[in-house]
């Protein structure tokens, strides 16, 4: 599940794997993957690449010729170059962009459902994009001060659904939200409104210290090609069963339809073992 840490180690690489690559022809082989028609895949033909970069969980690959490609790869998808072309049809493909140099960059997603896209605007409208325009700020390197983060997240909405929603705060997801409120010491169901400033410092150095990490981490474990799967230094998330990494309890989960929130009781909930919904569900 690409977060903040993992679009950035995949941006950089394909930063220094694409600068000066020129487009040879694209296509979108996806059903619903290219969100937009004008201008047409084929008015990147013939021009080079200058910048890949991440905004959120987005990435954006400037081009030469005044157009960029705006990518989301959604909870299954991959962004990664390879040497030669698909022979074979790739099934998991959704973009495929030839290059003149014979290599290839495909957004591959892997499972039934297709929900990664594609749009191709022109540079100079790209910051007015609908997806663009209403992220909040950047959960790293810099996020918002501690007075601003507390205005930010001065809602009536746990913290485990506040630190996801992109407008309120950009980069953080399922898997990286356990883990920065385990190391912030938080409850997952802890209000945003009910935050006190020392703990909203805590969630900020938390947030700067895990997701920088992880990025630390990738630079060293991770090289082209891309793999298909990266190696998430994850320490509670989907870690339930296991010994906490701080006290040695036992770390506990809820289950949700298709994802799973792990904590540690003693760190973060006063020892309190919140509900299971799933087993909830069963037990009505
Ligand atoms: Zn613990």
């Amino acid at each position: 599940m690409p977060e903040l840490p993992e679009v950035e180690i995949t941006a950089r690489l394909l930063d220094g794997a694409l600068s000066g690559a020129e487009v040879e022809s694209a296509l979108a082989p996806g059903v619903n993957a290219l969100k937009t028609f004008d201008p047409p895949l084929s008015a990147i033909d013939g021009q080079r690449f200058l910048w890949v970069h991440r905004r959120g969980k987005m990435f954006v690959l400037e081009l030469d010729g005044g157009l960029s490609l705006l990518v989301h790869l959604m909870s299954a998808g991959r962004l990664q170059i390879f040497d030669s072309r698909a022979s074979l049809r790739d099934r998991a493909s959704r973009l495929l962009v030839r290059l003149a140099d014979g290599r290839e960059l495909r957004l591959r997603e892997f499972g039934t459902r297709q929900r990664a896209w594609v749009k191709l605007l022109r540079t100079d409208d790209l910051y007015e994009e609908d997806n663009l325009v209403a992220l909040g700020p950047e959960a790293w390197p810099d996020p918002p001060p501690l007075l601003e983060l507390l205005e930010l997240l001065d809602q009536p909405r746990p913290l485990y659904a506040l630190l996801r929603d992109q407008q309120v705060i950009a980069g953080i997801g399922r898997s990286w939200v356990d883990e920065i409120l385990h190391t912030a010491m938080l409850s997952p169901f802890k209000r945003g409104s009910d935050l006190e400033a020392d703990e909203a410092e805590r969630l900020r150095e938390a947030a700067v210290r895990r997701l920088g990490d992880a990025i630390e981490h990738y630079e060293d474990a991770i090289a082209l090609p891309i793999p298909d799967k990266l190696p998430m230094p994850l320490t509670v998330h989907r870690r339930n069963g296991e010994p906490c990494p701080r006290c040695g309890d036992r770390l506990e989960a809820v289950f949700y339809e298709d994802y799973v929130m792990c904590y540690c009781p003693t760190c973060q909930t006063e020892g309190k073992v919140l509900k299971d919904r799933r087993l909830s569900r069963l037990l009505k």
